[in-house]
Order: structure tokens, then C-alpha cells, then sequence
């Protein structure tokens, strides 16, 4: 068996030696702020960097012009680095996508150099759009790009270390009310009002929220509610998340409980409802892989980094590679960039992604990631752990 400690030691100096690079690449696409499926440049500035290290790259993969596979080696094990690379409107890099990017690369790059002195296979770096927005990767695992996998594994900025990452189901709903015109004021009895019909719906949800769990959410942002305001609405569109922790729970209670809020407005106001679940594009429940996590955890506090267990189940988003998890073990730890108070998707998380910190967090997480990869690869018996608890799951 290889000296493995040895080997850790070699990826952490390679992506010490690139340094410069690397931050310099996470600066670029943090400059280059694209939305979801827009990301051509940034996903063009990774393809880039991985080829000239080496790596096989194959760019627009699964149908996605945005999506990218680099591959270097060959056979078993097969281990997978997830990029990340997608801005949030306004925002810009506000979630720091450009480390996630940016360090799924170096660790690639830095496991790629001791590839054959670990015993061979191949190291993967998956470059999934769309995370903000439309699930990426819900499109390539339905396209097999996460197929015959030991391991996938990402880090993502934070404000604070983790080794297990959970995430709550997302859903969207898209709702439409349609109504009749009228004039506001001379003939309001002739109109059948399709924005009341949608505020009828706001308020039933807010009283909803009270007889959900705890981690249910239910959010939603009205998207047409009329065009003159002496005119009754015809029509009235809302788009709406809702989110849980457990998928069961999403399908069995939510899913009627906040359609019914729909259809009594419906009722209520006699307009009509149109709904569409935007199920192709779900996010799926978290299930971190704990083997890996573990594995992880010690690397990442081998470097000074003390990780914190997630407080509860509160301030969860959601995320794709949640999907992912329920395909091959993953594990989607956070590397922190930011003081506690400091959230993602913030201006100030913005500025602190483009800082030193950043870069520090970019460092780091690439080193851990890449020492996770030396484990996975030259340890059998840490694969068949992620691979039972997988499997038993
Ligand atoms: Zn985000
Ligand atoms: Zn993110």
C-alpha cells in the first residue's frame, strides 16, 4: 500500500506551488458574473485550466453547452470533484461559486500528479451548471454523468467548517389565476378578479405555515398582478419554493396541503387555476455520505480548521448536488470565508468570495478535498464503509 501520508503531503505542496494561479483563475470568474446556463466564459476558464494540466476535457456534456467533464486516468477507483460556477442575478458571485469552481480544479489537478504512486484509476472533475436556479445536475444525473462513481465531493464556501452538509427538497410551483376584465370602477361586479384570487392564496400559506414542521418552507414571489390599476386583473402568475426535509414529507402533506390553498382561492374568487410542479427539476434531501465525512473532517482539521457540527435544522438552503448524494456517495462540506453573522448570497459574502479570506478558504478546501481523494483512492476499505452505508441507505 502506498505511504499515504506521503502522498497528502504531495497534493497539499502542488496546489501550494499553484497558488497564484489558482486565486488568480477564482478572481477571473469572480469578475465574471453568469447566471444560470449563461456561464460560457467561466465554464470556458475552467475547461481551459484543466486541459492545459492534462486532463481529457469533453465541453458541453449532456446536452448542457454550460457543462463540462474533465477526466484524467483510467478504471477503478473512479472519484468525482464537483465545479460549481453560477452567480446569482444582482448578486453576482454572492455565493462564492467561483471557489467551489476554482478548488474542484486544484484538487483534480493536485490528486491527478500522484495518480499512479496511489495504485491508478480515475479522477474526475464535473463541471455542473446552474446550481442558483435550475439544477444542473439534475439533468446530468439523468443523462449519466454521475454513473459508476465511487465518490463525488465538493466543498462550498461558508461562515463556518462543516464536514456534513444537510439540505431541505425544493420544489417550484408555478401558478396562474385567470379571471375576467372589467372596468375597476364602473362595472367591478363584471370582473372576476384573478389577483385577488392570487392574494386569497398568499394568505391561506401564511396561516398554512403554521401547521407545517418546523422546516418546512413556502416562499413565493408574484410575477404578474395586473396592468393598470383601473382595470379589474384578468390575470395573476405567482412562482413559489416549497421545502422540506424530507422528501416523503414534501409528497404526502406539502405538496396537496399548498395546492389546496390554490384551489380555494379558485374557488373563492371563481377564477381559474393553472399549476405546473416543476418535479424535472427538484432538488432532492442531502444525504451526506458519513464514511467520506469523516474522512474529510480529519483532513480539513490536519490543516488548523476546527469543523462545528450544523447547529440545527434552521438556515438550510437547498442544493443539486442533494440529488447527487441519492446517486453515489457525496458529501458537500463548507470551508469558512466569513465572520458567523455574514450569510451567502450576500453583497458582503460577495466581497469576502474576491478577499484574502477567500483565497484562504479556496486553499484549503482544495487541500482537504485533495487529501479526501488520496483516502478514497488508496484506501479500499474506506470505499466499501461509503459504499454499505450507500447501499443500506
Ligand atoms: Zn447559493
Ligand atoms: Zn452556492
Amino acid at each position: 500500500m502506498p505511504d499515504r501520508s506521503e502522498l497528502k503531503r504531495r497534493v497539499t505542496e502542488e496546489i501550494d506551488r499553484r497558488r497564484d494561479s489558482l486565486v488568480e483563475l477564482s478572481l477571473r470568474i469572480h469578475a465574471t458574473p453568469e447566471i444560470a446556463f449563461q456561464e460560457h466564459k467561466s465554464a470556458a476558464m475552467l475547461e481551459d485550466f484543466l486541459e492545459g494540466a492534462g486532463f481529457a476535457v469533453e465541453r458541453g456534456v449532456c446536452e448542457l453547452a454550460t457543462a463540462f467533464r474533465a477526466t484524467y486516468g483510467s478504471g477503478s477507483p473512479r472519484i468525482a470533484f464537483v465545479a460549481e460556477y453560477d452567480a446569482l442575478p444582482g448578486v453576482g458571485h454572492g455565493c462564492g461559486h467561483n471557489i467551489i469552481g476554482t478548488a474542484a480544479c486544484a484538487a483534480a489537478i493536485a490528486v491527478k500528479d500522484v495518480l499512479a504512486d496511489a495504485g491508478g484509476g480515475t479522477v474526475l472533475v464535473l463541471g455542473t451548471p446552474a446550481e442558483e436556479a435550475a439544477g444542473g445536475k439534475v439533468y446530468m444525473i439523468s443523462r449519466g454523468a454521475f454513473d459508476g462513481l465511487d465518490c463525488a465531493m465538493m466543498i462550498h464556501p461558508g461562515n463556518r467548517d462543516t464536514s456534513v452538509a444537510y439540505a431541505l427538497a425544493c420544489l417550484e410551483l408555478e401558478v396562474e389565476f385567470n379571471g375576467r376584465a372589467a372596468h375597476a370602477a364602473a362595472r367591478p361586479e363584471a370582473g372576476l378578479n384573478a389577483l385577488d384570487a392570487m392574494v386569497t392564496a398568499f394568505v391561506s400559506i401564511g396561516l398554512l405555515r403554521q401547521q407545517v414542521r418546523d422546516s418546512a418552507r413556502i416562499h413565493g414571489i408574484i410575477t404578474d398582478g395586473g396592468q393598470a390599476v383601473n382595470v379589474i386583473p384578468h390575470h395573476a402568475a405567482a412562482k413559489f419554493l416549497v421545502r422540506t426535509e424530507e422528501d416523503e414529507y414534501m409528497d404526502e402533506v406539502l405538496k396537496p396541503k399548498v395546492l389546496a390553498c390554490f384551489e380555494g382561492a379558485a374557488q373563492a374568487t371563481g377564477c381559474e387555476l393553472k399549476y405546473k410542479w416543476g418535479e424535472e427539476s427538484r432538488y432532492k434531501t442531502m444525504r451526506t455520505n458519513m464514511a467520506l465525512a469523516e474522512a474529510y473532517r480529519e483532513n480539513v482539521e490536519s490543516l488548523g480548521r476546527k469543523t462545528v457540527a450544523p447547529d440545527s435544522s434552521r438556515s438550510m438552503g437547498s442544493t443539486d448536488m442533494g440529488n447527487v448524494s441519492q446517486v453515489v456517495p457525496g458529501i458537500h462540506p463548507a470551508i469558512s470565508i466569513a465572520p458567523p453573522d455574514i450569510p451567502i448570497h450576500t453583497v458582503e459574502f460577495r466581497e469576502l468570495a474576491k478577499s484574502e479570506a477567500g483565497h484562504k478558504g479556496l486553499i484549503d478546501g482544495a487541500r482537504a478535498l485533495a487529501m479526501t481523494g488520496v483516502d478514497a483512492l488508496v484506501d479500499p476499505e474506506l470505499r466499501q464503509r461509503m459504499k454499505e452505508e450507500f447501499d443500506s441507505a
